[in-house]
């Protein structure tokens, strides 16, 4: 049996809705063996959904002392998703999570995740509406993750999709997209960091599909890439949502094997 495990958790230290003792508390009772918290590390530029420079203090004090509190009932690892761009993070975790949230262009940083909105006037204004320009610019951020950030996992490879499924912006199975896509994918693969597959916007109607998309699972499988699966969880009801489903599809694109935090650190498993 797969042990039961997602270390994609945001808690009310940043922009989720639960404290991480109810998050704890959830997780107990939906039997799982490892639960990892993955705040939003500090970005002085955009405060708004992140945590604090004095909440982080108190965000690794809690954990630690659940992490105590639980031991022998539930592995809690403490860990950050750590924003390219974001400080580089003071503190040794248990590990890391790296996301980009945003292109830098013209020396301003640019959501790429907020609204479809605002995704179509940063293309009109950055890259004369140019998609598959403002995916490269993207894609060469993701690539240059685990450098920058130290990751062992990638988050939501493809985040840039958000809104694609409701408001399609490009087609994602373009060359042009998908030759923007594919080197990340190989210098990642090159690092040995994992690709999370990431449930959050399914369990936040965004999507019907987790990240990465299926020709980029299929990539990555073809390039002998690992996953993890994530909730990335903002509430206590969420932590493993649509993780059957998640497994079937990966099953489908070919993957045999599945990375798992246990207590004894990041395994492999068969699926
Ligand atoms: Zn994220
Ligand atoms: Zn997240």
């Amino acid at each position: 049996m797969i042990p039961y495990c997602n270390l994609h958790t945001h808690t009310t230290y940043c922009d989720g809705k639960s404290s991480p003792r109810e998050i704890v508390q959830a997780a107990l009772s939906q039997g799982l063996s490892t639960l990892g918290f993955s705040g939003h590390s500090y970005t002085a530029f955009d405060p708004s959904y992140c945590m604090s420079k004095e909440s982080t203090g108190a965000y690794i004090a809690e954990i630690r002392s659940l992490q105590a509190e639980f031991q022998g009932r539930l592995n809690i690892c403490l860990g950050v998703e750590q924003d390219y761009f974001a400080e580089s993070a003071e503190y040794d975790y248990d590990f890391t999570i790296g996301a980009v949230h945003y292109v830098k262009k013209d020396g301003r940083y640019w959501d790429v995740d907020e609204s479809a909105e605002k995704i179509c006037s940063t293309v009109k204004q950055c890259y004369r509406g140019d998609f598959y320009a403002y995916a490269r610019d993207y894609y060469s951020l993701v690539a240059d993750l685990p450098r920058r950030t130290g990751c062992q996992i990638v988050a939501h490879l493809d985040l840039l999709t958000k809104f694609n499924e409701k408001s399609p912006f490009f087609n994602e199975e373009d060359p042009r997209y998908l030759q923007a896509a594919f080197p990340a994918i190989a210098a990642i693969c090159g690092t040995g960091a994992f690709f999370e597959v990431n449930t959050g916007a399914i369990s936040r109607g965004y999507r019907s599909l987790p990240y990465p998309s299926v020709p980029l699972l299929k990539e990555i499988r073809r390039q002998d890439g690992k996953i993890i699966l994530g909730s990335d969880s903002h509430h206590a009801d969420t932590l493993t949502f649509a993780f059957t489903e998640a497994l079937d599809l990966v099953r489908s694109c070919g993957f045999r094997n599945l990375m798992v935090r246990t207590s004894l650190g990041f395994e492999e498993m068969p699926i």
